[in-house]
């Protein structure tokens, strides 16, 4: 709390920061804890006097009981209120964080999601009394498949993380099922942690393949790993240095003449919505990270939604129960002798692949203009700061370009001295140092709901920063200066946390 007032938050801006920072001026309101805010015997409601006797508690709950602290109910909601303007989210302002595709999510979906007819629904109501809600699952999931080319799909994965147990649970129960005894997936070093930790826990081996000079995964490099025990490749399209697999069709055919099935990681679908085929491309099962490209808004750990789609092969073993149309009614059924079972105790996360589904209607097939226009946006950023910033790999980029501190490290600034300027200027870092591959790494995906006003703004205070680390690479080690907390001993959060308010 009073970092804020020590720093002194105007007088410490950075020289290069001429243009105000968001909500950085004026009345910015300082907020202590609840119990140092409480004064004894302060209500916020007045209950009349009880007719009852009052008798001490006696047994277990005796005693004082918690030290909450007292206080007025006008004070309660200045504090929460306060709390929630120090938040930063994608309402707020830009927030370029690749591979999360943190972009706006239209109030409309928020509105469906609220319809007292959904959030009032039980989860176990019989299906007759449900019929919508069946209908709407039953729909999206149509749908999701339709978006990716492929045959079927299931909504019960919560995350995306959940989708790829659930697709590579898939693909271990076909293997198990066809007796074919392999067990290894291939998956390129650009992927994702939570790829090799998925293939780990379906009791499947992880063998690394190495990304080309191009950023791409190169035919000759895979054909060379595979071999009688090749279960899969995870892949994921576009990869997470923003750059597409264009030999995927021809990696995808080597995979299947080895027995193996294709696994795409969906997490990056904002970039190829409406304008890929997976199916085309070879893939068997496909996640959506519905929290990044379909309207869900997202961070700070949830909530989400990583729905399944799969080719023919696969569609006996989807997790279960499954919504049947039949005769215009719709039914949940749970006998399919080979499905992987349930993943999940109802079914997945309705609100939030509700907001997807009314994101989909409203959209169409201008699906397309979604993904072209966010390619477009990441070019941008590409073009204006390529002078400025090392570019790893040099190619054209689709909905995220990954940038690296190289050509400022010679100053000694890192990439960590430019995420906590960033924020002095208005803007939420992009992230950074990943995908571990590149060394100091920084991966930026606007989205395509920034326009290029905004495109331009944030532009122009990376390439302030890039020419500060020239002039005064000092100050940069001390930013954030203008933010509520300053640079924090990240070192000694980790080794010493405290997890006590005292
Ligand atoms: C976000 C992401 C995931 C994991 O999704 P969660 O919903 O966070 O579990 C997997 N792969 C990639 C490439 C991602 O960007």
């Amino acid at each position: 709390m009073t970092q804020h007032d020590d720093n002194g938050a105007a007088a410490a801006a950075p020289a290069t920061a001429d243009a105000a920072g968001i909500g950085l001026s004026g009345l910015i309101l300082d907020e202590p804890l609840l119990w140092e805010r409480g004064r004894y015997g302060r209500t916020a409601i007045d209950l009349p006097p009880s007719g009852v006797p009052s008798r001490p508690l006696t047994g277990p709950r005796a005693g004082d009981g918690p030290d909450w602290p007292d206080l007025s109910e006008l004070e309660v909601v200045r504090h929460f209120t306060r709390l929630s303007t120090w938040n930063f989210g994608v309402d707020t302002g830009m927030y370029p964080l690749g591979s999360c595709t943190m972009k706006y999510n239209p109030k409309v979906n928020e509105t469906v999601a609220a319809m007292a007819g959904f959030t009032g629904a039980h989860p176990l109501l019989p299906d007759e009394a449900c019929q919508g809600a069946l209908e709407i699952m039953y729909e999206t999931e149509r749908l999701l498949a339709a978006v990716s080319g492929l045959e079927a799909a299931s909504l019960q994965p919560a995350a995306g993380a959940h989708g790829e147990l659930c697709g590579m649970l898939m693909i271990a129960a076909y293997h198990r099922h066809h007796n074919t005894g392999k067990t290894v997936v291939l998956i390129p070093d650009t992927a994702h942690g939570t790829n090799p930790a998925t293939a780990a826990m379906c009791g499947l081996t992880e063998v690394k393949v190495p990304v080309g000079p191009d950023g791409r995964m190169a035919p000759d490099t895979v054909r060379s790993l595979i071999d009688d025990s090749v279960a899969a490749i995870m892949v994921t399209n576009p990869n997470t240095l923003g750059i597409f697999e264009s030999h995927l069709p021809e990696i995808s055919r080597m995979i299947h003449n080895a027995g193996g099935l294709v696994y795409a990681d969906g997490a990056n679908l904002n970039a190829i919505m409406g304008r890929v085929d997976m199916a085309k491309m070879g893939v068997d099962v496909l996640h959506f990270n519905l929290h990044k490209s379909m309207s869900t808004p997202h961070g700070g750990g949830g909530p989400g939604s990583g729905p399944v789609a799969v080719a023919e092969s696969l569609v006996p073993y989807l997790p279960g129960p499954r919504v049947i149309r039949e005769d215009g009614r719709y039914r949940l059924v749970d006998d399919f002798p080979l499905s992987i079972g349930r993943l999940h105790p109802f079914h997945g996360q309705f609100g939030i692949y509700l907001r997807a589904y009314a994101y989909l209607l409203s959209v169409g097939n201008r699906l397309r203009d979604v993904s072209g226009l966010a390619v477009l946006n990441a070019n941008y950023l590409r073009a204006r700061l390529r002078e400025a910033f090392d570019l790893p790999y040099d190619s054209d980029c689709m909905h995220e370009v990954v940038f690296t501190d190289a050509k400022q490290r010679g100053h000694k600034v890192t990439t960590l001295d430019i995420a906590k300027r960033l924020i002095d200027l208005g803007y939420h870092p992009p992230t950074i140092y990943f995908p571990l591959v590149v060394n100091g790494a920084l991966m930026i995906e606007p989205t395509e709901t920034e326009c290029k006003e905004e495109l331009d703004g944030f532009a122009e205070a990376m390439l302030a920063i890039a020419r500060e680390a020239e002039t005064d690479p000092d100050s940069l080690h001390r930013a954030p200066v203008r933010s509520k907390v300053g640079r924090l001993d990240e070192t000694l959060a980790a080794r010493k946390p405290k997890l006590t308010g005292d």
